[in-house]
């Protein structure tokens, strides 16, 4: 049996910060993906902190469930069906630190009014439902203008991109403005874990 705990140590030894768990409903996006129970027993495994992607049409009605299984951070999608701003003072409300996600065709400006009531924004740098996906050098921009908007706001907010980040790509986005990089195949496939963990967050602006 797998003994998750371990697992996870092992990451943690390797240099991996936290984990994103990607939630995927197969009506928001295509797709299906593990939800609260594998959660929980992460939680229950572990001390490491859980970055929860919401990909699903009403993530309001949900936010209370994920919370309860351990999530130390919830993403939703401003595209989706719930009132963002309702939506991100939920998360909070459950003690949890409350994100939106951004898809690669919506413009940087749908986030703009809801940064002050969130702790980060993850703009998605390919489009959501599937890894192994090539990154997509248009969403660029985008991080660069969420990046200012929030620095001329004066606030403490973090940048996440997720999608197509490897060893290349993580030094254009960092230089956009993004410091929570995630990255899946390029870590799970890589021969020595600890030495791509490390090219994600060197500064290596090619
Ligand atoms: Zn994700």
């Amino acid at each position: 049996m797998l003994d998750l705990g371990s697992e996870i140590r092992k990451l943690e030894k390797n240099g991996i910060d936290m984990l994103h768990f990607d939630v995927m409903d197969g009506i928001f996006v295509n797709n299906i993906t593990f939800g609260l129970p594998v959660l929980e027993q992460v939680r229950k495994a572990s001390g490491i902190t859980l970055d929860v992607h919401l990909m699903i049409k009403e993530p309001a009605k949900y936010i209370k469930r994920f919370a309860e299984a351990g999530a130390d951070m919830i993403s939703f999608h401003v595209e989706s069906e719930s009132n963002a701003l309702e939506t991100l003072k939920a998360i909070r409300e459950c003690g949890v630190k409350p994100a939106i996600a951004i898809r690669p065709a919506t413009p940087a400006e749908a986030v703009f009014d809801l940064l002050p009531y969130l702790d980060m924004v993850l703009v998605m740098t390919v489009e959501p439902g599937f890894g192994g996906q090539s990154f997509i050098p248009e969403t660029v921009d985008k991080i660069r203008a969420v990046r200012s908007r929030i620095t001329g706001l004066g606030l403490n907010v973090n940048v996440e991109v997720d999608g197509g980040i490897n060893g290349e790509t993580s030094a254009i986005v960092r230089k956009a403005g993004a410091n929570v990089l995630v990255s899946g195949s390029f870590l799970f496939h890589a021969d020595d874990m600890a030495a791509a963990a490390k090219a994600l967050k060197e500064d290596k602006i090619c």
